[in-house]
């Protein structure tokens, strides 16, 4: 190991200051003001990763228990936000509408909404006539029902970025900027640290929250982490004239679209149906999907034929097959964690995935996480088989 630029020795690294990583260093301080941690980011500025361009949809509508659990554990996070903060996150309950057009659909969504109330989470039921009067502005016929989730929502994830970055810096950690990890350092079986281009760091716990660049990173030390970086696409558009500014998240099951309200209630942003494109880190905009993709719009909203679309922006997100993500320890290599595969879903699980991660780290297992989220006992067993429909 080189020492010649040695810098000080934390007792946990954390290799990314997007939400995943910053929820960790904060729900570490929580369990042990006196943990000392460094935050390694690459970049000169926060919110340059995924976070920067998740566009803040929390849900609790999701086929798989484990997902809906994520969103449960993470709720009073989101509804303590300003007092603990100080600061708004512009938290908004408007609700998910998900909307079914196959008879398939519908039933699973019939059976979510049933398994969700059982937990607690309020969900109401729409059918084909229900939907037409209560959301006229819907392609009338193309719908058999839909579920709203009265606790799905919107918030700001930058405000949330910039909220806890400034709690952990307020408490003495490090983030570290411009500061690149280029290799895992480990000895034996057991992490030793970090390589970076300003230097090297050791430590006995360095966590990987480095986004879409996870499994590259945990390539470094040998270990094979099965996600993979995806595109999307985000069109931000003037409002259809018949949606009104508070509507609620509109989801079509069948195309993957969606139309979210901004806070402003000025734009909106519609996105979803470039869901099997290939994996890679290529941020470029594809402009040939816009064809499909508003046509797409206007068979689930016809006023969708009269928006102005103003601008297009593309982010990277980081998928397991399974669309679960893969947490704590890696089993080869002791003192190196995981907090990846975080899907679409890593800003409304962000709170949970904190504490999951700062339970593992200082106290070996977290009692909060389903075991077949940890990367040990999920990949000797295969991956979850369950069919998600979303
Ligand atoms: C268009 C879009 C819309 C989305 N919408 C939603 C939504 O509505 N709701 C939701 O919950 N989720 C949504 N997501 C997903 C969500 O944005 C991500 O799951 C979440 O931001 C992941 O956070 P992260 O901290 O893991 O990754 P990031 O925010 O990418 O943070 C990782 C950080 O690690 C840094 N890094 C990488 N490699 C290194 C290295 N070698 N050394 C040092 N630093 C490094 C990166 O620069 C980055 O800052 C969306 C994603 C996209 C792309």
């Amino acid at each position: 190991m080189n020492q010649n630029s040695k810098q000080p020795n934390p007792d946990v690294i954390i290799i990314g200051a997007g939400i995943i990583g910053l929820s960790i260093a904060y729900h570490i301080l929580k369990l042990d003001p006196q943990c000392s941690i460094i935050v390694l980011e690459k970049e000169k500025l926060l919110g340059l990763g995924s976070t920067g361009t998740c566009t803040g949809g929390i849900r609790y509508q999701f086929t798989s228990p484990l997902l809906r659990n994520l969103s449960l554990q993470s709720r009073d996070f989101f509804l303590n936000f300003e007092t603990v903060f100080d600061v708004p996150c512009w938290y908004r309950e408007r609700g998910y509408l998900m909307l079914a057009s196959q008879e398939s659909i519908w039933s699973e969504l019939k059976n979510t909404a049933e398994q969700a109330k059982i937990e607690g989470i309020p969900v109401n039921l729409f059918s084909q006539a229900d939907l037409e009067k209560n959301f006229p502005y819907l392609q009338q016929g193309r719908y058999l029902g839909g579920t709203l989730g009265k606790w799905d929502a919107y918030a700001d994830p930058y405000a949330v970025l910039v909220a806890l970055y400034a709690w952990v810096r307020r408490r003495g950690v490090t983030v570290s900027f411009e500061q690149e990890v280029t290799k895992i350092i480990t000895q034996g079986d057991s992490i030793q640290g970090v390589e970076t281009t300003k230097g090297t760091i050791c430590s006995p716990k360095v966590v990987n929250a480095s986004g879409p660049f996870a499994a590259g990173l945990a390539a470094t030390a040998g270990i094979k982490l099965p996600v993979q970086p995806f595109r999307r696409q985000v069109y931000v558009c003037t409002n259809p004239k018949d949606v009104p500014p508070a509507a609620p998240l509109i989801v079509d099951l069948a195309s993957g679209f969606y139309l979210h309200q901004e806070a402003s209630g000025k734009t909106i942003l519609l996105g979803g149906t470039d869901n099997d494109t290939r994996p890679g880190m290529k941020e470029t905009i594809d402009k040939s999907l816009a064809e499909d993709f508003f046509l797409a719009a206007m068979e689930a909203i016809p006023s969708a034929l009269n928006i102005k679309w103003l601008r297009t922006y593309t982010g990277i997100r980081e998928q397991t097959g399974d669309f679960h993500p893969i947490l704590g320890e890696v089993p080869e290599l002791r003192g190196f964690f995981a907090a990846s595969g975080l899907s679409g879903h890593g800003f409304m699980h962000a709170p949970a995935i904190g504490r999951i991660l700062a339970d593992q780290i200082l106290k070996g297992s977290s009692a909060e996480v389903d075991s077949v989220l940890l990367f040990s006992k999920r990949f000797s067993r295969g991956s979850l088989s369950e069919a998600l429909v979303f």
